[in-house]
């Protein structure tokens, strides 16, 4: 685990987060800064930076994220309407180098996002 990481040390317990899911391969919390009135991060507990990294050095764990998506959308109540965002490298405004799913919902979603 790097010991800089921030989604590492919320996984590891280190960093108090407000936790709605978890599973042997990944955690759900809300996000600190909400941009809608359902947004949780999913992250595996595996330390990669993005999903192709995840995804071709465990595919099981990048699953697990994809199973956690739909676990977490049911719980909230969003399941009929929600977006999952994966921002991927800084251009596209990842700022945690840890790879996390936004899930959003509870209000309408504009598109394209911009
Ligand atoms: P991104 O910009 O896609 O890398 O998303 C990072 C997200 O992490 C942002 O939406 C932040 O609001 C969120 N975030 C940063 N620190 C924390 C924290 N300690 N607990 C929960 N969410 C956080």
């Amino acid at each position: 685990m790097p010991e800089d990481c921030l989604f590492c040390r919320i996984v590891a317990g280190e960093v108090p987060a407000d936790v709605v899911h978890e599973s042997g391969t990944a955690v759900a919390f809300r996000d600190a800064n909400p941009q809608a009135p359902v947004h949780v991060l999913v992250v595996p507990r595996r330390h990669e930076p993005d999903l192709a990294t995840l995804t071709r050095a465990d595919a099981d764990a990048a699953s697990g994220v994809l199973r956690a998506i739909a676990d977490v959308a049911e719980a909230e109540g969003v399941a009929g309407g929600y977006r999952i965002v994966l921002n991927t490298g800084a251009s596209a405004g990842q700022s945690v180098f840890h790879v996390h799913a936004h899930v959003l919902g509870g209000r309408d979603l504009a598109w394209p996002p911009g």
